[in-house]
């Protein structure tokens, strides 16, 4: 709570004014949408600001980046046509041969860019037991690794690592470290505050939250070359956010921490519910105290776990699929982080040979009635004869 008077708003209030936008000419207090794609130069043939082209930039973008940068504490944030396309631009931006370490298990696309990477001998990968820092520690070489990077909580059994803790141990070696915390949104988790060089997050879900918008986001606190390479990357592939998504986007920020704080309610109180039911082998959250990463994930998180969780359905493959099939409520679809309940069968959507339980559901539990959410689930486990 912010109760000084005199002090500087806190990044709620900031994001929820977008800024406290204020238009001087009309008074508007919601930021325009500019989609010009090329800017005039003035009298004495400058730009006006550093406007040109709109591959380097454009208003409406910068706007949204600056709410990034708020609510991350950060001094920059860079926004991407989609989080795909951060994390490529990352990858891209890696000197040949870098020694590189990422979670065994891991967003499935971020994991294909890597493999590909390696695979052409761009660079030189080695993997970790997510949430496990003594294998991180030995994946890490001393002096040769330049990235490490964590995805907490990770997808898709929302294991927990420790950021301070990898923070450390990839500061030891030399190397950057980089979180995709996407499941946990800067409203709830700082990662840049913990010790993370590079902050990802895939703005598609949380970060926008109307399923409406794909959109990727870089935030940082020091601004080295590393950092203008990114940009330059950027404008060179064409992948900044369009004008008319950041704009979509700087709508949902605003209500970023009503939707999040409502979610993490409902997937609360979904996953107390359905701790111990007879239709699951397991109910993956860490909100839950029996979650192994519950205590640090508390601490990252101020106790804001989010709406995302998994079940471990009991009876068949097929079984699975069928809780999908049978929901009348959660949408059968992939993705997460919006307003809507969405559920699906995460080996039917990573692919063979992704290291997934054939059994578990992934959900991302939305703003509904929680009521609603838990009858849904409850009657198509029934339906599918689980247990
Ligand atoms: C969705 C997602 C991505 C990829 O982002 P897109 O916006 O879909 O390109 C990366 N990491 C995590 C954890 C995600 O959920």
């Amino acid at each position: 709570m912010n109760n000084r008077p005199n002090s500087r708003p806190s990044p709620a209030t900031r994001v929820a004014q977008a800024m406290r936008f204020l238009d001087r000419e009309t008074g508007a207090i919601v930021p325009p949408v500019q989609p010009s794609v090329t800017f005039a130069r003035d009298e004495a043939h400058d730009l006006r600001r550093d406007y040109m082209y709109r591959r380097d930039g454009n208003p409406t973008t910068e706007h949204a980046e600056a709410m990034i940068a708020e609510l991350e504490g950060a001094r920059e944030a860079m926004l991407f046509a989609s989080g795909m396309s951060a994390a490529t631009a990352v990858i891209d931006q890696l000197d040949t041969g870098a020694h590189v370490v990422v979670p065994e298990v891991i967003y499935h696309g971020v994991r294909e860019q890597f493999a590909t990477a390696h695979a052409k001998g761009r660079i030189v990968l080695s993997t970790f037991l997510p949430g496990n820092l003594d294998s991180l520690n030995s994946a890490v070489r001393p002096d040769e690794t330049r990235l490490v990077w964590v995805e907490t909580p990770n997808n898709p059994d929302w294991t927990v690592t420790d950021i301070a803790a990898a923070a450390r141990i990839a500061h030891g070696a030399g190397a950057m470290l980089l979180t995709d915390c996407t499941a946990t949104p800067p409203c709830a988790t700082r990662a840049l505050d913990l010790g993370a060089d590079i902050s990802f997050h895939s703005a598609t879900k949380y970060l926008a939250g109307h399923t409406d918008v794909t959109a990727g986001v870089l935030s940082v606190r020091d601004a080295g070359t590393f950092w203008e390479g990114l940009a330059h990357l950027r404008k060179l592939q064409g992948t900044v956010l369009h004008s008319f998504d950041a704009w979509l986007l700087i709508r949902g920020m605003r209500t970023l921490y009503l939707r999040y704080d409502r979610a993490t309610r409902n997937a609360l109180t979904m996953a107390r519910h359905f701790s111990g039911h007879a239709g699951l082998e397991a109910v993956l959250y860490p909100g839950l105290p029996a979650h192994p990463g519950h205590e640090i994930a508390a601490r990252q998180t101020g106790g804001q776990f989010g709406g995302m969780m998994s079940v471990i359905v009991k009876g068949s493959e097929q079984t699975a699929i069928d809780v999908v099939r049978a929901c009348r409520v959660f949408y059968p679809a992939t993705s997460l982080g919006g307003v809507e309940s969405l559920i699906e069968h995460r080996k039917t959507v990573s692919g063979e040979g992704f290291p997934v339980h054939p059994r578990l559901l992934r959900l991302s539990v939305g703003i509904e009635d929680a009521e609603d959410l838990i009858a849904d689930l409850e009657q198509a486990l029934a339906t599918a004869g689980a247990g």
